[in-house]
């Protein structure tokens, strides 16, 4: 497999390469030159695998034999060993025709500890074995910092820099990242939101010699590995509904903020999974949901939500959608990105519009309706669900009339956002592993959101 940028000025460049660029050095997002199709024969082969296993299927269609099997094993076994669940991702019923899929096992509590756990191993395996320096630098809405330091706190040739939105994450969230002592680890609280954060860093990673002088490596859903890691969930729960159930088609409902989740769910559907609907779930910062419902991508006004995770205006990702659904031209990729600069928006229409409408469909959930959906299922269910996995539930039920069994992602443990679950009039019971956070020192440096602080802090750092 070969690896291309959305907006076709990067060669094609294989897969550890292709990691290791993180955002295409032409500004686009890197994709696999052509996705790897699955047939059912296989999908029949893959239905009993471990989750283990089934990463190592599924890795294997996209690492091009670059990483020997034996060492891929070991990266992938220490990846998932650290999960409470002996099933990785396990799937619960909820009701009838609802399953959760529950993506918060990992160390950190929430899905991004799926693709990012593997990401630290590789790093590290990379760092290792070419003998190279890595400086990883991203940006959080709060809990991909927390995983990606999970992940290679420590670890030799790599220091890892997170930026996040000071004041706009969870307590839990704060505390994950910067209770860790390691002196490889730099937390900068930025004074701003995430999506400031997030294009900081997007300019950082577009000047080439910046890059390359620091030894920078992404950990953001830019990363194409991330949308990999992520797709095998989608491939494993429907394996386990299917056999439950006899469904042969799947619909699920992701809890969106970067575009990158679902992205992943869309890519298996084009591999060859039979997904139904994608139901795309947001909160208030809902420029998602006005894309797939009326063709018009265009930032609103940022508003703080119960579900932080979420609170993105400007989804990275969408730009992986927006090259497949438009026929993978990369001129027409280039030309709509710099119009999107120019202007602040992108519309679609027509027979374009219609095929994402027959794919997804979206659902911008409240905070009123959020808080409501925890209540309601709790008293239904004794089910605890955390603000992100409750807007992906609002959403099935909004389009329960119309979709098959649905599966929504349950991407985070609720005690990560007690904010919301307090004002629901719930008292849960903190796991272990969160009540001792509130015990550690922390550390991080505040810094006001212009590029010249960041970088200055960033060239201390990394020197
Ligand atoms: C990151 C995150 C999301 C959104 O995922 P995207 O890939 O950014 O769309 C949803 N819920 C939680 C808990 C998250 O951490």
């Amino acid at each position: 497999m070969e690896y291309i940028s959305t907006r076709g000025n990067v060669g094609r460049i294989g897969f550890i390469d292709a990691f290791m660029m993180g955002l295409g050095d032409d500004g686009g997002l890197l994709v696999p030159r052509e996705i790897p199709v699955v047939s059912a024969e296989t999908l029949q082969k893959w239905q009993d695998l471990s989750y283990q296993e089934l990463v190592l299927a599924i890795f294997a269609l996209y690492t091009n034999g670059e990483i020997p099997e034996e060492d891929l094993r070991e990266l992938v076994y220490a990846s998932y060993d650290t999960f409470r669940d002996p099933a990785v991702t396990p799937v619960r019923k909820l009701k009838d025709d609802l399953y959760l899929l529950e993506l918060f096992h990992g160390p950190t509590f929430a899905f991004k500890d799926i693709a990012l756990q593997f990401m630290g191993q590789l790093y590290t395996y990379v760092a290792g074995k070419q003998n190279r320096k890595i400086h990883i630098l991203g940006a959080t809405s709060g809990d991909t910092g927390a995983s990606a330091i999970e992940g290679v706190k420590g670890k030799k040739g790599i220091k890892i820099c997170i930026l996040h939105p000071h004041g706009k994450v969870s307590k839990v969230q704060e505390l994950q990242m910067t209770t860790v002592q390691e002196d490889n680890v730099l937390n900068l609280s930025v004074d701003g939101n995430f999506d400031d954060c997030q294009r900081m860093i997007k300019e950082l990673f577009a000047d080439l010699d910046f890059k390359a002088s620091h030894h920078l490596a992404a950990i953001n859903s830019i990363n194409f590995v991330r949308i990999m890691a992520q797709t095998v969930y989608y491939f494993y729960a429907y394996f386990q509904v299917a056999k439950e159930t006899g469904a042969k088609e799947v619909s699920f409902s992701v809890p969106t903020g970067n575009f990158g989740d679902i992205f992943a769910g869309y890519l298996a559907k084009r591999m060859g999974l039979p997904v139904g609907k994608l139901i795309l779930a947001t909160n208030e910062n809902n420029i998602l949901e006005r894309f797939v419902l009326e063709g018009v991508y265009k930032p609103g006004d940022f508003r703080t939500t119960y579900s932080p995770s979420m609170d993105i205006q400007v989804a990275s990702n969408f730009e992986r959608y927006l090259y497949y659904v438009l026929g993978e031209d990369p001129a027409q990729i280039r030309t709509l990105m710099e119009q999107f600069k120019q202007t602040g928006e992108i519309s679609i229409a027509g027979d374009a519009l219609s095929k994402v409408q027959e794919e997804f469909g979206a659902h911008g959930v409240q905070g009123q309706e959020c808080l409501t959906t925890i209540k309601q299922y709790e008293a239904a269910t004794g089910y605890l669900l955390d603000p992100h996995s409750a807007c992906g539930v609002a959403a099935a039920d909004k389009y329960s009339g119309e979709r098959t069994i649905t599966v929504s992602l349950a991407t985070a443990h609720p005690a990560k956002f007690n904010e919301a679950i307090e004002l629901v009039g719930i008292e849960q019971q903190f796991p272990e592993q969160i009540s001792a956070l509130f015990e550690k020192p922390q550390r991080q440096t505040r810094v006001d959101g212009s590029l010249q602080s960041i970088v200055r802090e960033l060239e201390a750092f990394y020197s």
